[in-house]
């Protein structure tokens, strides 16, 4: 029985990458590993792979009765149907540890860096597995993607060596410019139904009982979204009710203005006020400096949240 590598709903391209990189490795090792998606590829991911001719990976959705490794993730919320009907054997991670539980010891791995990627480096270079060269191309882009070309809070000096060290292996000599072509690419929003837009980097969460869908279109300008924002606010209502969430937050971020505007559709809009210290005006909140949702929006909110 195969084992699949996962990373989480509406993959980016750790998601995938890490998939591909860390069932590699564990293919190496001798486990019968294979990488698998949950859903489509965003045109970042899609250059990224076709850049160092990979495939796409296939899509798996349901975990009942299979093996798992989950990468990139280790909220239920963000994984697989029937997670809990799954067995997972591995987790390797940079978030927050979420709630998923095993009934066995598991090797379980999460660091606070950058990229599920920048810990698969360091994991090959514990079993001494020579990464080839395109999978170190891969994994760069992984990083590069995560931290926003080394622009985000979430950044650490592990990724930068990590990133150079997969560059050279890659042969890829301007990691900037290579950064610069995926979120090019990642901003082809043009034309896109709202809904797709809103779903290509989507996460739930939790927060002190409530469900809270957080979103994230990153674009080299904001003014690529100015025709669409009205149709992304009026589609996230609907969305909103549909999954029944208390709130739903749609960050609009600006990479190279570094900040984000901040689309908020919530029941209780004092949240936005008590998590970012600014009110709300009308639809949205521009929030300087603000490129991480793992590190600058889920932890503000779920203390608002916890305090509301
Ligand atoms: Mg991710
Ligand atoms: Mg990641
Ligand atoms: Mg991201």
């Amino acid at each position: 029985m195969p084992v699949y590598v996962v990373g989480h709903k509406s993959p980016d391209t750790d998601s995938v990458c890490a998939a591909i990189a860390y069932a590699y490795l564990k293919k190496q090792l001798g486990m019968d590993a294979v990488p698998a998606r949950q859903g489509d590829l965003n045109p970042e991911t899609a250059f990224v792979l076709d850049k160092f001719g990979f495939e796409a990976p296939e899509v798996v959705t349901d975990g009942a009765g299979k093996q798992v490794i989950l990468v990139d993730h280790s909220d239920k919320s963000q994984s697989l149907d029937n997670i809990d009907q799954a067995e997972i054997v591995e987790v390797v991670d940079h978030h927050k540890i979420g709630d998923i539980t095993t009934p066995n010891p598991i090797f379980f791995l999460a660091a606070p860096v950058g990229c599920t990627c920048t810990v698969i480096k360091v994991l090959y270079d514990y079993y001494g597995v020579e990464i080839p060269k395109n999978i170190a191309g891969i994994m760069l882009c992984a990083i590069l993607s995560d931290t926003v070309i080394f622009k985000s809070a979430t950044k650490t000096d592990k990724d930068v060596e990590v990133a150079k060290a997969l560059a050279e292996i890659a042969g890829v000599e301007d990691m900037e410019a290579l950064g610069m072509d995926m979120f090019k690419a990642k901003s082809d929003v043009a034309g896109k139904p709202p809904r797709d837009l809103i779903f290509r980097d989507f996460k739930d969460f939790d927060m002190s009982g409530k469900k809270v869908g957080i979103g994230q279109i990153e674009v080299v300008d904001l003014s690529l979204l100015d025709d669409v924002k009205d149709a992304l606010y009026e589609e996230m209502k609907k969305v909103k009710e549909e999954g029944g969430r208390h709130s739903i937050f749609l960050m609009l971020t600006d990479i190279m203005k570094e900040g984000t505007e901040l689309l908020c559709v919530t029941d209780e809009p004092a949240v936005v006020e008590k998590a970012f210290g600014k009110k709300l005006e009308g639809k949205s909140v521009w929030l300087d400096g603000v490129m991480s949702r793992k590190k600058q929006v889920v932890p503000p909110l779920q203390k608002a949240f916890a305090e509301i």
